[in-house]
């Protein structure tokens, strides 16, 4: 089986092999590249654990790469299965004890639907142990409720924060199956699972979506 190596892509930052200097192949679909693989040897040379640069590795978005595919095979059905059939745009912000959540919009796909969303905080300090992230729960008007997500993601956004005080995360979280044809609204709750630990815990973030076509 002939494969097609030129679609290679880093598993790190997701460039492919035309845009970087060297890329290293390692087993099966993954690679790094020579940027990454420096990122990777200034991690190691950091004493901390969880370096401000190990934090935001670990949070970029993974990279999906389908096994190297062999020549000419089509790749029609994985395209639309990645494009959204309907975007809902929501554009609600709230704030909540010093954060603020904005959902930005909801995308249906073929099986299931993404929320998408800005995570604005303080930002969390060098030597945070885990990637930061917000669990939702979805209801809708039928009764249908949705709890955690299958496959979401989050991305820091240096670029978009105000200020050293403060630290935006765009995230999505993915959600199966769609809401029914019948379902009109959905009511979504969110909450940064670390506030939980704090007397008394901060009140959820409520945001209440009409769905109707
Ligand atoms: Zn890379």
């Amino acid at each position: 089986m002939s494969l097609d190596r030129s679609m290679a892509r880093c598993s790190f930052c997701g460039r492919y092999s035309s845009d970087v200097r060297r890329m290293i192949a390692g087993p099966g679909a993954a690679y790094i590249c020579d940027d990454c693989l420096q990122l990777c040897n200034d991690i190691l040379r950091d004493p901390a654990p969880f370096s401000p640069q190990a934090l935001e590795l670990a949070s970029r978005p993974p990279v999906v790469v389908a096994a190297p595919t062999p020549l000419n095979q089509d790749r029609s059905e994985s395209t639309s299965t990645r494009t959204p059939v309907r975007t809902i745009t929501v554009e609600l912000e709230q704030k909540q004890q010093g954060m603020t959540l904005i959902l930005h919009q909801i995308q249906y796909y073929q099986d299931f639907f993404e929320l998408q969303y800005l995570w604005i905080r303080p930002p969390f300090t060098a030597g945070f142990a885990f990637v930061p992230r917000i669990i939702f729960f979805v209801k809708d008007n039928t009764g249908i409720q949705w709890t955690g997500d299958r496959g979401g993601m989050i991305l820091s956004r240096p670029d978009l924060a105000s200020g050293p005080n403060n630290a935006v995360y765009q995230g999505t979280a993915r959600f199966r199956p769609l809401p029914s044809t019948e379902a009109r609204t959905l009511t979504i709750r969110a909450v940064d699972p670390l506030g939980q630990f704090e007397t008394p815990p901060p009140q959820p973030w409520e945001f209440e979506i009409t769905i109707t076509a």
